[in-house]
């Protein structure tokens, strides 16, 4: 499992540098890695929303899912909430038209909200919905999956939101002050 850690992507413009002489396709803008600015790490890799997954896996270790072909998929995530910032993984939906999106969380530790968002790597915005669910309550978000035009997880709105003492009962398992939590995730398509 992934310690929480101070990274997120940023939003490089690059419209007026880049341009595919093949296609003579303007690209709107390239992205920075999420571990740019992580201390110890400082990576300089630049690239498309498209070449991010591939590069986050190989070069960070960082972990990634594989959803059925019915775009569904459970998560099972921990909160440390002494250990508050951004976290991700890479999640792959398989099926007739196979996606890549990046699940985005985010722990602030005044608020003690935690943010949750589907990111993808494409251009296209997808329904989707984010259920967690224990105890004998749930809580839904439903709405579209953001890209890397959208705001960063600190910042952004568009997804589920959930107060500590909220997820403290949808939790299954308490260790100490250590929440563990399952999170439905559904694409439609
Ligand atoms: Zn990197």
């Amino acid at each position: 499992m992934l310690k929480y850690s101070k990274f997120i992507a940023k939003l490089v413009d690059n419209s007026s540098k880049v341009v595919n002489i093949y296609a003579f396709q303007i690209r709107p803008f390239m992205i920075s890695c999420y571990f740019s600015d992580v201390q110890d790490s400082d990576c300089s890799w630049k690239g498309d929303p498209d070449s991010l997954a591939l590069h986050l896996i190989t070069h960070h270790e960082i972990s990634s899912f594989s959803g059925c072909k019915h775009h569904r998929l459970i998560l099972e995530m921990i909160l440390e909430p002494d250990c508050y910032g951004y976290r991700f993984v890479v999640i792959s939906f398989k099926g007739s038209e196979p996606r890549t999106m990046i699940f985005e969380e985010y722990y602030d530790e005044k608020s003690e909200i935690l943010s949750l968002i589907l990111r993808s790597i494409q251009t296209e915005k997808l329904r989707y919905s984010m259920r967690i669910e224990g105890n004998g309550c749930a809580l839904e978000f439903e709405g579209t999956t953001q890209t890397f035009q959208d705001p960063t997880i600190d910042v952004n709105r568009k997804g589920l939101c959930i107060h500590f003492a909220q997820l403290q009962h949808l939790s299954e398992v308490k260790t100490g002050n250590e929440l563990r939590y399952k999170i439905l995730v559904t694409l439609y398509t």
